[in-house]
C-alpha cells in the first residue's frame, strides 16, 4: 500500500527549527513523491506549522537541508519558492481584505509569472488559464467579486486553496484547511485534496482530523515535540501505541484548541 519513496519531489533532511530554548522542530526527515499526500498528524505544540514554515524558508532553519527535485533550496528567500513550484495555505486565512476574491486569487499568479501590470486585463479577457483553472476547480466562480470579509470560513479558505494553486504548484502545503469548517464544506474540501493528488500534486497535509486524515492522505508522518514519532500507511500509523499516548489521548481533552 505505501509505496517507497524513490524520487521525491520535495525533501527535508535532519531539519530542526528552535526558539530560544523551544526545540518545535527537532530532526525531521521527509520525503513527499509527485501525486502523494503526505499527513502530518501531532498534538497541539508538536510542530507541525513550524515545519511547514521550515520548508516554505519562513523560519530560519537551525539546522538540516531542504531540497526540491533534488536540487538544494536550503537557503532560498522565501519570496522565491512560489516560482519554484511550492505554494501553502496558512493555519488561519490570510486573504487580503480589500481585494475582491478575484484579485486575491490572481496574486498567486502573480507570483508565479511576475507581469502583475497585466494580469487583471488578462483574467478578464480569459486569458490567464490558470487562474480560471484555479477558481474552476475550487468552485468559487460566483463570489470573484465579493470581498474576503462577506465569505463565509469555509469559502474563504476554497479561495486561499485557489491562490495556492494560481501559482500552479508541484508541492502545495495546507495547514489545517479544513479548520472551522461544517462536516460537508470538510468533505468537499478532501474530495478537492485527493482530485489534485491524481492529477499529479504532491500535498502536505496539516489536519486534526483523524478520520480525514485516514480517508484522505496516502501516507501518515506521526509528530510529538518536535520530532517524528511514526511513519507510514495511515490505518497502521494512527493505531501505533505511540500515537495515541501522544495525539489521541491529548485530543481526547484538548480537541479543537490550536
Ligand atoms: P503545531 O502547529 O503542531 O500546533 P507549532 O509549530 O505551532 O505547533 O508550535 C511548536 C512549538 O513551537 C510550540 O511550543 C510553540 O509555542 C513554539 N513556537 C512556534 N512558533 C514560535 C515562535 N515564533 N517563537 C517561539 N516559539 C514558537
Ligand atoms: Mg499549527
Amino acid at each position: 500500500m505505501t509505496a517507497p519513496v524513490i524520487a521525491p519531489v520535495l525533501a527535508t533532511g535532519d531539519v530542526a527549527v528552535h526558539f530560544g530554548g523551544i526545540k518545535a522542530v527537532d530532526g525531521i526527515d521527509l520525503a513527499l513523491a509527485t501525486g502523494e499526500i503526505l499527513g502530518i498528524l501531532g498534538p497541539n505544540g508538536s510542530g507541525k506549522s513550524t515545519l511547514l514554515a521550515a520548508v516554505t524558508r519562513l523560519v530560519p532553519l537551525t539546522r538540516g537541508r531542504l531540497t526540491l527535485d533534488g536540487a538544494d533550496y536550503t537557503t532560498a528567500p522565501p519570496h522565491r519558492l512560489a516560482r519554484r513550484g511550492i505554494a501553502r495555505t496558512f493555519q488561519t486565512v490570510r486573504l487580503l481584505g480589500d481585494l475582491t476574491v478575484l484579485e486575491n486569487v490572481q496574486l498567486g499568479a502573480d507570483l508565479h509569472a511576475g507581469r502583475a501590470a497585466r494580469l487583471r486585463e488578462l483574467v478578464r479577457r480569459g486569458a490567464v488559464p490558470e487562474v480560471a483553472a484555479a477558481v474552476e476547480r475550487t468552485g468559487i466562480g460566483d463570489v470573484l467579486d465579493r470581498c474576503p470579509g462577506e465569505l463565509s470560513y469555509g469559502t474563504a479558505r476554497r479561495v486561499e486553496i485557489a491562490r495556492a494553486l494560481a501559482a500552479q504548484p508541484r508541492v502545495l502545503l495546507l495547514d489545517e484547511p479544513t479548520a472551522g469548517m461544517n462536516h460537508s464544506e470538510r468533505r468537499e474540501v478532501a474530495d478537492l485534496l485527493r482530485r489534485l493528488r491524481d492529477e499529479g500534486l504532491a500535498q502536505l497535509l496539516v489536519e486534526h482530523d483523524v478520520q480525514m486524515m485516514v480517508d484522505t492522505c496516502d501516507r501518515l508522518f506521526a509528530m510529538n515535540e518536535g520530532v517524528g514519532i511514526a511513519e507510514g500507511a495511515p490505518a497502521d500509523v494512527v493505531r501505533e501505541p505511540a500515537v495515541q499516548r501522544a495525539y489521541l489521548g491529548k485530543a481526547a481533552h484538548g480537541a479543537g484548541d490550536r
